[in-house]
């Protein structure tokens, strides 16, 4: 299988680099070709919270103020800061009274009461699937239960969530800490999990913690959501036949570095996760056929695309996609927008022109 590598953090070039010219790389003995993973990119909640930042700015004009990144993913964020957007790590840096959007990973309770402290006008594009962790906490909580969070310290999906019911949760990182961390026994305990993770690590921590403690119980459904587990599903079956594993997708977007570490853990010889084409070192392609690509949950099309159009310009033009699920869910805009929208008798629909999905799920 070789050695296998990784860079999940690659500075970006602050010049255009001189690519290597094609001839300079040393070429495979099987033919050229790329393997594109669908389901790939947006997911239902990333597309709701883009779309419902664009609409504010179309709505109410520029600045609309978004507390957080929207959703994980620089280029969505540059593209919406130039178009009004302005994005702020506090509820605190808002102007008195100023309209704000809560990002896709969600907020706590005291963000929600430190906005209505300073009479801000909110638009909460929280995921409804982060929701839906958010209720289970609080449902579990109220109901006496020691909660077992598995998350990454310090991820907003999971500020937000120990925010619902921070006496009552104990934030489980991964396997080891599912060993030896000191959580305190009660007779009711669960388990929830972020959404964004590695399914098989979940897992793996989960059946730890149930050796641990026996009366653990499992949430009533899911929460690594469809869209992770569904892009996690596809690399799976790409990476076997993969010498490179490309993965689209920003540092702090966990959907997208889970990608890397599950192409790599599944068989493909390299993995790299980049944002942009540009950072492509071509040097990667040294000795390689097939390229894998695949991109996070947060990560626009047209990213792939440029990609694939790099790959293209050394020699891997033949494209083949490999489809592991379909999806068509969509959700409807936050409810303070389509309000006003309504009002105004504009269009509440979350479908852009020319979308595909059916189900608008409100
Ligand atoms: S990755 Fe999942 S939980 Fe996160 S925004 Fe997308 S659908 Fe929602």
């Amino acid at each position: 299988m070789g050695d296998v590598t990784t860079a999940v953090n690659l500075p970006v070039p602050s010049v255009p680099r001189v690519r290597k010219d094609p001839s300079e790389i040393r070429q495979p003995a099987g033919e050229k070709k790329v393997l594109l993973a669908a389901p790939r990119g947006y997911c239902a909640g990333v597309d709701r919270a883009v779309i419902a930042v664009e609409r504010a700015l179309e709505h109410y004009g520029a600045p609309i103020y978004v507390r957080k990144e929207i959703v994980h993913n620089r280029h969505v964020v540059d593209t919406l800061a130039e178009r009004g957007a302005i994005f702020v790590d506090e509820t605190s840096e808002v102007p008195e009274g100023a309209r704000v959007v809560f990002s896709a990973h969600g907020v706590s309770p005291q963000v929600h009461a430190e906005a209505a402290e300073r009479s801000l006008d909110t638009i909460d594009a929280t995921c409804p699937l982060v929701t839906k962790v958010h209720r289970e906490a609080i449902r579990f909580a109220r109901d006496g239960y020691s909660i077992l969070l598995v998350g990454h310290a310090g991820h907003e999906e999971v500020e937000g969530t120990m925010g619902e019911a921070p006496d009552h949760i104990t934030l489980i990182q991964n396997p080891e800490e599912a060993r030896t961390l000191d959580i305190p026994e009660s007779d009711k305990m669960v388990w929830i999990s972020q959404t964004t993770l590695s399914v098989d690590e979940t897992m793996e921590t989960v059946n730890i913690l149930k050796e641990r403690f026996p009366q653990l119980i499992a949430p009533p459904s899911d929460d690594i959501c469809y869209a992770t587990q569904n892009r996690q599903v596809a690399v799976k079956k790409i990476a076997p036949d993969a010498d490179l594993v490309i993965v689209v997708g920003s540092a702090n977007s966990s959907n997208s570095v889970r990608l890397v570490e599950v192409a790599l853990e599944h068989g493909a010889k390299a993995a790299y996760r980049v944002d942009f084409a540009r950072e492509v070192d071509e040097e990667w392609f040294n000795d390689v056929a097939t390229v894998g690509v695949t991109s996070g949950a947060s990560v626009p099309e047209t990213l792939v695309e440029d990609v694939i159009k790099l790959l293209a310009e050394y020699g891997y033009g033949e494209v083949d996609e490999v489809r592991t699920a379909e999806e068509d869910l969509m959700f409807s805009l936050p409810r303070e927008l389509r309000k006003d929208l309504k009002a105004a008798g504009q269009k509440t629909s979350n479908k852009r022109d020319g979308a595909d999905r059916q189900h608008e799920i409100v």
